[in-house]
């Protein structure tokens, strides 16, 4: 099937053109981006006029940032195409609501992606957890802001979500491998004087488990989930990518390149079956810490 790429930016070069390039699924048909193009393809600046244009492109994947997502996502489903959206889905829940309500209008599919459920060790690790009882968890989600998203401010804006943008994905994985639903107790969010949106998190879930999440780290990186189960530890550590039980590796590798491959199969088969995907639980945890957290305001930030 034929697909268009909006917002041709990080995400979309590093991960998104070369999952469609190695499909055998989906001909990537054309981009939509105000700068950005891909060689080969036909490109467009306005998401309008590539719909108009382009009756015969039955999917539109979007890479765009949360905020300026929506009013592609509803030109998409207006114009009866199927969706597919980048993590996380949208700036706020309506938001994700209402393309769900419009894409059933429709009858097109929606896939709300989180991509690293599709890191190599998470499905094991959903097996392995399924009759534990989980007694305590830490999640340590630390990266460097500068290296993964030089000048990206919209990430610090209202709706950029802050260190939730990288720290959703570990969100995304916890609600998929638990055995059971867990719920925020408490957080708190550091501001950057000079910023609308956290540049560091802690969070207390149910279940003992305490999320550290922070924009600033230098040096070795960390994207890391540790539980103590009543069966002994496990973690998951490079994302998701390598599953341990009681401290030994038993699944995956430290590869990231997998994950938009399986997002991308995923969407072809959720088209093929006319159905639909959306899981808003790590966003809904993510809304609650806005809702109950504390809040510090910390140093300024720039890039
Ligand atoms: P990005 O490079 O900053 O933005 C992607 C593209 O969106 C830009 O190149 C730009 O293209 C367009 N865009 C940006 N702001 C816009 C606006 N206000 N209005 C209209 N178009 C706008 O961002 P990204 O890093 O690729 O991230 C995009 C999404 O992917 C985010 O939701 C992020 O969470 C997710 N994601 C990112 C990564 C990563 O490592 N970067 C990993 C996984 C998921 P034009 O200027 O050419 O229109």
């Amino acid at each position: 099937m034929k697909i268009a790429l909006v917002g041709i930016g990080k995400i979309a070069l590093d991960q998104h053109v070369p999952a469609l390039r190695a499909s055998a699924d989906w001909d990537l048909a054309a981009t939509v981006s105000r700068s950005g193009r891909v060689e080969g393809v036909e490109a467009f600046t306005e998401i309008g006029a590539m719909l108009e244009a382009r009756p015969d492109i039955g999917a539109v994947s979007l890479c765009l940032p949360p905020v300026p997502r929506f009013a592609a996502a509803k030109a998409v489903l207006r114009a009866g195409r199927h969706l597919m959206l980048e993590k996380p889905p949208g700036a706020s829940l309506s938001e994700v609501h209402a393309l769900q309500a419009l894409a059933r209008e429709a009858g097109v599919t929606i896939y709300a992606t989180w991509h690293s459920r599709m890191a190599l060790g998470v499905a094991a690790a959903k097996r392995w957890l399924a009759d534990k009882r989980i007694e305590s968890g830490r999640i340590i989600w630390r990266e460097d802001i500068r290296h993964w998203h030089p000048g990206q401010d919209w990430i610090l804006e209202a709706g950029g979500m802050g260190v939730f943008d990288p720290g959703i994905n570990a969100l995304s994985i916890l609600t998929e491998i638990l055995p059971a639903p867990v719920h925020l107790r408490a957080a708190t969010l550091d501001f950057p004087a000079n910023r609308q949106a956290p540049i560091a998190a802690r969070l207390s879930l149910s279940g003992g488990i305490e999320a550290d999440l922070d924009f600033l780290q230098t040096g070795p990186q960390t994207w890391d989930i540790e539980l103590v189960t009543d069966a002994g530890p496990m973690a998951l550590r490079m994302g998701g990518n390598l599953l341990e039980i009681a401290g030994r590796p038993v699944e995956g590798q430290k590869d990231i390149m997998q994950e938009y491959p399986a997002l991308y199969a995923r969407m072809a088969g959720l088209v093929q079956d006319g159905r639909s995907e959306v899981d808003l639980a790590p966003m809904v945890l993510v809304a609650d810490a806005f809702t109950m957290g504390q809040r510090a305001i910390v140093a300024p930030f720039d890039f």
